[in-house]
């Protein structure tokens, strides 16, 4: 029997020919924002335009890790604040996002690293957020798997142990928003490119798109690794933003040995076990910039050597699947939220690197009330691009460096 089934967000719609607020991206970002204007400000006549298919960019490719024990002051409470939410957003969508706050366990692998994993941690509790340093004996306990021989090229010296962190299931996320968004009056148009901004006595008054131009009052553009070429093509914004692909991947499924999510910035590697018993892993970006989303044998081959030393019984399990997506960095590894002075009604949402998963849910909160409200909230405006103009940026960077490359 044949069932027709419609869109979980509601049938097509035809473009209109205006709205308030145009959002340019369908991925985490852009829906979370659409999701809050609507819920919290009564702002409903939102248009998101994706030009492929809602969670088509790094929404549907990231391994969904959450966290919230970032380095910096500036981060941690907004990372707190987003963990905070998945449980709430659960409820309020009535959507299961299948959060499993299972906890992460980041190795160190030297004592210089645990004397760094020390402030971390302090920050982290500074802030409310549970984070603990433990030593190799307790992480075997934790992860019996773990190597912790002297015999491996990165001997374990400890962990930094998060327990309120781990994965939610990110393409629930997507949908989750989308319809939550689409019930409050929200339009989503896939394959609908937005290809120009229109600007008129420094205010912004329109979006071109494929499907013919819309007039509105608002932009945002959230567009993950594209942002930074749309920023500029459209604008004339230059922003300290590289694009390079990062790449995952998922082995045969085996029975449960991974409870934590595991990793390690001297291996350069991260692994956890999905519901459905794949090891899903994933490591660094590709070194170089690109907008490519290919993936790589020299990839694979990293990630089999680093799993296979410090998780030996991964050995010898095959890879299912690999994928790549673009990661859009900045150079202290902290994201861009701002307005511009310059263009009223202009505002952008990007740069998150990798962490933009975990950040999605609290962004959504608090991009949409300066839309909402035309004023950054505190806790954003740390984020502002002049940052960079003021040498002040935001020293996230040693958390990857040092020991931490997990998503
Ligand atoms: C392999 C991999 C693993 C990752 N793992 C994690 C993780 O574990 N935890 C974590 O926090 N983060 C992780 N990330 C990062 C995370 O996925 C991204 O930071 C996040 O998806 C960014 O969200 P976004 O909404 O800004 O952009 P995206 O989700 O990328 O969405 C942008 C959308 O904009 C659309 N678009 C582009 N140009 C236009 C246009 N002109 N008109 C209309 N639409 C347009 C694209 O088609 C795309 O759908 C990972 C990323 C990858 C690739």
């Amino acid at each position: 029997m044949f069932f027709k089934r419609k869109p979980m967000w509601g049938k097509k719609k035809k473009l209109k020919s205006s709205y308030d607020v145009v959002i340019i991206g369908g991925g985490l970002h852009s829906l979370a924002t659409a999701y809050f204007l609507a819920k919290d400000h009564g702002i409903t006549d939102v248009a998101v335009l994706e030009k492929n298919y809602i969670g088509f960019g790094g929404a549907g490719r990231n391994t969904a890790i959450v966290r919230a024990n970032q380095r910096t002051q500036y981060n941690v409470p907004l990372y707190k604040e987003a963990l905070d939410l998945w449980p709430i957003l659960t409820k309020d969508l009535d959507y299961n996002l299948m959060f499993n706050n299972c906890g992460n366990l980041n190795l160190m692998h030297s004592e210089a690293a645990m004397t760094a994993a020390r402030m971390t941690i302090a920050t982290a509790q500074f802030h409310g957020v549970e984070s603990h340093l433990i030593d190799a004996k307790q992480a075997k306990e934790m992860v019996p798997a773990l190597n912790i021989s002297e015999d491996i090229t990165f001997p374990i010296h400890g962990a930094m142990f998060h327990p309120p962190g781990g994965v939610v299931r990110h393409d629930a996320v997507v949908w989750g928003l989308a319809r939550g968004a689409a019930k409050r009056g929200v339009e989503i148009h896939q394959e609908t490119e937005a290809l120009g901004i229109g600007i008129q006595n420094g205010k912004v008054t329109s979006v071109t798109t494929s499907r013919g131009t819309i007039n509105c009052k608002q932009v945002l553009i959230s567009a993950g690794g594209y942002s930074a070429s749309l920023i500029h093509g459209m604008l004339g914004i230059k922003l300290p933003i590289s694009v390079l692909t990062i790449q995952a991947m998922v082995t045969q499924p085996v029975k449960p040995l991974l409870n934590h999510v595991v990793s390690s910035g001297a291996y350069h590697a991260y692994a956890n076990q999905t519901l459905k018993g794949e090891i899903a892993t994933g490591a660094h970006m590709d070194p170089w910039p690109n907008y490519t989303t290919l993936t790589t044998a020299h990839y694979i081959k990293h990630q089999a050597e680093a799993l296979s030393e410090f998780l030996p019984c991964l050995r010898g399990l095959r890879f299912m699947r690999i994928w790549g997506g673009l990661a859009d960095m900045t150079p202290d590894m902290a994201p861009i939220m701002d307005g511009n002075n310059q263009i009223e009604g202009f505002f952008m949402d990007c740069g998150w690197g990798y962490f933009g998963f975990k950040s999605c849910s609290a962004v959504g909160k608090y991009m949409s009330e300066f839309m909402a409200k035309n004023e950054c909230p505190d806790i954003l405006k740390p984020f502002a691009l002049k940052r960079y103009e003021e040498h002040r940026l935001m020293g996230e960077t040693a958390v990857v460096v040092n020991y931490t490359p997990d998503n």
